[in-house]
């Protein structure tokens, strides 16, 4: 059973929230992009700043002791927010973007040959697109993709198709940032795995709003961002199977992340070190750490019921605005908090510009997935996203500012 969502409370812990924007109160629909941070994880990092900090893992005195002891009590708390059966399986890098290169670079590099075959998605983010690219070029291998419907679902009638003796990868989103589509992450796992491929998760979109056990989700691989979960910029993580990491040969060298050094050679630190070169970003890790707990004290299965209701209404309200689609599917079973949405009378960017006057903020543009928008036949969609803090008189106040872009273009005033 879910725990009772005090919306409200959530609101006064975030303080931007109280902002007001073009004279209006600040509606913040674009939380897919990057969500607000409540005050517990301000207060976290500011703490730690002003009392804690030193470098990590290296000073014998107090100060280092603290800051390390922060800093691997945030990934103990990253570790069992997303049930992973050993902290050393979380690595900290610098967002999702950097946990799927990671993957692609070390892991690619080590295992892929001429001819193999990785799989992924017709509505992939560019993380998870691009850095297959670079690795597929390199090894020779080849790229395929899952298509989609005609509704924004995963086309699974083409799985056992797609998927052969060289496939040696399948990576895909657990929600896309674009139709919202909740992908069903298990079954494509298990038929990864029944062809001896393995499976990356891109959980960018999905552990902010979901509940996460990489165990029973069973990948090999699960990559998401801090930014995303009301944690800061610039942290991120990669959880990973043991014996996988283990084997994969370093990302990036330098320090902290070696045993033994000599001017020709070295051997590599212990997990999760050995992918951990350079001063990591240790207040962020810090903020990520509180912003666990805080998601924790809400209850995942209640956030996801929330978004769940807001979702519905947001649909039901935007379906009954004449010359606006919606895309994805319309069973908020399956969908996230995302509305992609086109407008017959105006633009994707004046959408979201004469949204903005309203104290509304949405995106607009391809959203980092233009291959998804080519096939969609489109260039440019607004998107608005919902998340913990909004509230069904945002969305109101969404339908209001897209009625006031139809009255200004549908009248021609330029
Ligand atoms: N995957 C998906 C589905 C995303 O929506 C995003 C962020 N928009 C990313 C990956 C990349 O996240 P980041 O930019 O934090 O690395």
């Amino acid at each position: 059973m879910a725990k009772a969502f005090d919306v409200e409370a959530v609101r006064a812990d975030f303080p931007v929230l109280a902002r007001q924007v073009n004279g209006q109160p600040l509606a913040f629909l674009d939380s897919a992009a990057s969500s607000q941070k409540p005050l517990q994880v301000i207060t976290a990092i500011s703490d730690y700043y002003q009392h804690h900090h030193a470098n990590v893992h290296r000073g014998i005195y107090r100060l280092s002791e603290e800051a390390t002891a922060a800093f691997e009590c945030a990934r103990e708390r990253v570790a069992r927010f997303i049930h992973a059966p050993s902290r050393k399986e979380v690595i900290f890098t610098r967002n999702a973007t950097e946990s799927i290169n990671l993957v692609a670079q070390s892991w690619g590099r080590a295992n892929l040959r001429p001819g193999d075959e990785i799989l992924l998605t017709e509505m992939e983010h560019h993380a998870n697109l691009v850095p297959w690219q670079l690795i597929a070029q390199e090894k020779d291998v080849r790229l395929r993709f899952i298509p989609i419907t005609e509704d924004g679902r995963l086309d699974l009638s083409e799985l056992d198709a797609l998927l052969n003796p060289r496939t040696r990868m399948l990576a895909f989103t657990q929600a896309s940032n674009v139709l919202g589509t909740l992908t069903p992450v298990r079954q494509i796992v298990d038929a990864a795995h029944a062809v001896g491929a393995l499976a990356l998760v891109d959980g960018a979109q999905g552990i902010p709003h979901l509940p996460v056990d990489v165990q029973a989700l069973g990948c090999d691989f699960y990559a998401f961002s801090s930014h995303k979960m009301c944690g800061p910029t610039g942290v991120g993580v990669l959880w990973g199977q043991r014996e996988l990491l283990e084997a994969m040969p370093p990302f990036m060298g330098g320090g902290d992340m070696i045993r033994r050094v000599s001017l020709e050679h070295s051997e590599w630190a212990a997990l999760p070190a050995k992918f951990e070169a350079g001063t990591p970003a240790i207040a962020e890790a810090v903020g990520l750490g509180a912003a666990v707990d805080y998601l924790s004290d809400l209850g995942m299965e209640a956030v996801r019921a929330h978004e769940k209701t807001l979702t519905a209404y947001a649909l039901e309200r935007l379906v009954e605005v004449p010359g606006l689609t919606v895309y994805g599917p319309s069973d908020v079973d399956v969908r996230g908090g995302v509305t992609s949405f086109t407008l017959k009378e105006a633009h994707a960017h004046d959408i979201a510009t004469i949204l903005d006057s309203e104290g509304v903020a949405v995106r607009a543009g391809h959203h980092c997935a233009m291959p998804l928008h080519k096939k969609m036949g489109l260039s440019a969609t607004a998107r608005a996203s919902f998340y913990i803090y909004n509230t069904p008189q945002e969305i109101d106040r969404l339908i209001e500012a897209i009625y006031k872009v139809k009255h200004i273009f549908g009248r021609g005033h330029l």
